[in-house]
């Protein structure tokens, strides 16, 4: 199952949950015919799946329990490394792209925050007796 670009396979367009899109440009190094994306959910075709559950199943297997977070879709099965790594690839982009985000936040935040106190102290707002 593919829902890759299909002119260029290696590019993917990624909506992140901050409504931005990337372009992720992957350089592979073996072909992944056959090798189910994980992080695709086949209902919605969200690209935000992730595990809710796995156990080591042995013999290079693990056995996930995967969700969509859009649609609530979710299965229980049995995956090959393979699977499970191109899965962790995507997990590790969004946790950066989260990370940037929330960095982001926090700056527009404090930034927010400080205009906030200068325009109190601007009206003699703050008093000693604040502190
Ligand atoms: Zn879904």
């Amino acid at each position: 199952m593919s829902h890759k670009n299909e002119h260029n396979p290696a590019v993917r367009r990624i909506v992140l949950p901050s409504g931005r899109m990337i372009e992720v440009i992957r350089y592979q190094d073996k072909p992944e015919t056959g090798t189910r994306e994980l992080h695709i959910c086949p209902t919605c075709e969200s690209q935000l799946v992730q595990p809710v559950a796995w156990s080591d199943a042995g013999d290079d297997r693990w056995d996930l329990t995967l969700e969509c977070p859009n649609c609530c879709w979710t299965e229980t099965g049995n995956f090959d490394r393979q699977e499970v790594e191109i899965l962790e690839d995507h997990l590790d982009e969004g946790l950066g792209e989260m990370i940037a985000d929330l960095q982001r936040l926090t700056h527009a935040n404090m930034i927010a925050e400080i205009d906030r106190f200068g325009a109190a102290l601007e009206a003699n707002l703050i008093l000693p007796e604040d502190f």
